[in-house]
């Protein structure tokens, strides 16, 4: 094993089948330790994904990839809604099996014809694919679970039935400040909840989750040892798991760009980053799937405009609900000329570890939060719904890199939390100190002995012996 490590002996020994859920947030981290194997250790692997937001072999010459019919309905596909999504293809797995089987054993086995060809050690899946790891069991492959949210985030999936025998779910508007003892810091408000999926369709996915991660030879999280001490305790506690590892910020462990971005990244910001002073940008994005509505858009636009700070904001296609590509107000690309600049899509981790970075204004998606704290970018935080409220809540109470902007979203409170952030006050420079300590944790992980870097080597080994 020490030689497959070290790239002695044979090179290619073994595969591992890995089988992202097919939203960005997903793929990237699952891409990122696929790399981060193959790297490392010279595995084999093996892509399984489905046409719904399917990935593009030609950007990842080094892996195999198998498609998997989703039965994604295409009234289901066009809502892009991530819960529906995930309940429409467990279902049409689980009511066919027979293609998901299919595609697992053309995965596993085609090569076998090979001796040469590296054998499958095992599946790695994203927790929420509960279809699938039936369907491996059925052909006698492991499968190991990548939790692509927080070990927080996990810990709460995992009380959802006591918080509901409580009565703290579902939440009651009254209650929403009230702290929730069983899981600090959380308060109410702060629980995994979203406002478009009725509150039954949510418990339903996470109760496949949490039966998913419960059945699993393994689990992986997307975070680290430093960042989440007591929940990776607590959780070792609470899951009784051969292995549960802490092996992030994935995205730091493989090759700096994944090529697994779902939309085209445009680089022509660095070039307009390079020219800025450092540390003066704000960069603001909210992520691959919330949304506002067209007034709060017009309310950010001036809240940065008026704020008289440099930014750099993603407006992709859909941030605002019921438009394809929203309409910038009038003025507003005069009164920014020079100090802003709007683009679809970013390569945001490299936007983040530029140098004329200084802050990021984000809706606390797991990924980009990791990304921040990976490159000690404090935050503004402006969550929306499942975990991002609990992200939220860890960057302001927990590290203390960076504060939430609650309420109504208005331009004068908007240039206010750009000003606290960025204007060189007493706040905004100790989060941006507080952030720089993170950011040296994370190195820390991931350096020769440390804790992320040792995870995976951990991982190597368990999947070779099983
Ligand atoms: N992302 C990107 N370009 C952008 C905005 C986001 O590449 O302009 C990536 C980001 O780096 C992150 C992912 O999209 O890896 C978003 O994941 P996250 O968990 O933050 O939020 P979600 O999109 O799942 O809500």
């Amino acid at each position: 094993v020490q030689g497959v490590r070290d790239g002695g002996g044979d090179p290619r020994p073994r595969r591992v089948l890995v089988f992202p859920l097919p939203f960005q947030g997903h793929i990237d981290p699952m891409m990122h330790l696929a790399g981060a194997l193959h790297a490392r250790a010279g595995l084999a692997v093996t892509v399984l994904h489905t046409r719904f937001n399917a990935l593009d072999p030609a950007r990842h010459p080094e892996f195999r990839f198998v498609e998997v019919p989703d039965g994604v309905p295409a009234g289901v596909a066009a809502t892009g809604r991530i819960i529906d999504v995930i309940l429409a293809m467990n279902a049409a797995m689980e009511a066919s099996p027979a293609a998901v089987l299919g595609a697992l054993a053309s995965a596993m086995i085609a090569e076998d014809e090979d001796e040469e060809a590296p054998r499958a050690a095992c599946l790695v899946i994203d927790s929420n694919l509960l279809s699938v790891q039936r369907a491996a069991e059925k052909l006698g492959l492991p499968t190991m679970v990548l939790r692509t949210g927080s070990a927080a985030c996990l810990r709460c999936f995992l009380a959802y039935p006591m918080l509901h025998d409580k009565g703290y779910l579902p939440s009651q508007e009254s209650q929403l400040y009230m702290p929730v003892p069983e899981l600090p810091p959380l308060r109410v408000r702060d629980l995994f909840q979203t406002k478009i999926s009725s509150h039954e369709m949510v418990r339903e996915v996470i109760a496949r989750i949490t039966e998913t991660v419960r059945n699993c030879s393994g689990l992986i999280i997307n975070t680290f040892e430093a960042l989440e001490p007591d929940e990776l305790q607590k959780l070792r506690g609470e899951l009784d798991l051969p292995l549960l590892l802490a092996a992030g910020p994935l995205h730091k462990l493989s090759s700096k760009t994944t090529g697994s971005s779902l939309l085209d990244q445009d680089y022509s910001c660095i070039e307009w980053l390079d020219t800025q002073p450092p540390g003066s940008v704000l960069y603001v994005s909210f992520g691959s799937l919330a949304a506002m509505d067209s007034g709060e858009f017009v309310e950010v636009a001036w809240g940065l405009a008026n704020s008289g700070h440099p930014f750099l904001w993603v407006v992709r296609p859909n941030l605002v609900q019921d438009t394809d590509i929203a309409q910038l107000p009038d003025g507003f690309e005069d009164a920014v000329k020079g100090r802003g600049m709007v683009i679809q899509w970013a390569p945001q981790q490299e936007v983040l570890a530029h140098r004329a970075v200084g802050g990021f204004w984000t809706h606390c998606g797991w990924n980009s939060t990791l990304e921040s704290v990976g490159e000690g970018v404090p935050m503004i935080c402006r969550p929306n719904a499942v975990d991002q409220m609990m992200n939220a809540r860890y960057v302001e109470e927990v590290w203390g890199v960076g504060f939430e902007l609650e309420g109504e979203l208005e331009r004068g409170e908007v240039e206010g939390a750009v000003r606290k952030l960025m204007g060189g006050g007493r706040e905004g420079a100790e989060m941006t100190e507080r952030a720089e300590v993170l950011r040296r944790k994370v190195a820390e992980c991931l350096d020769g002995s440390g804790s992320s870097r040792t995870a995976i080597d951990k991982l190597v080994d368990y999947m070779l012996s099983l």
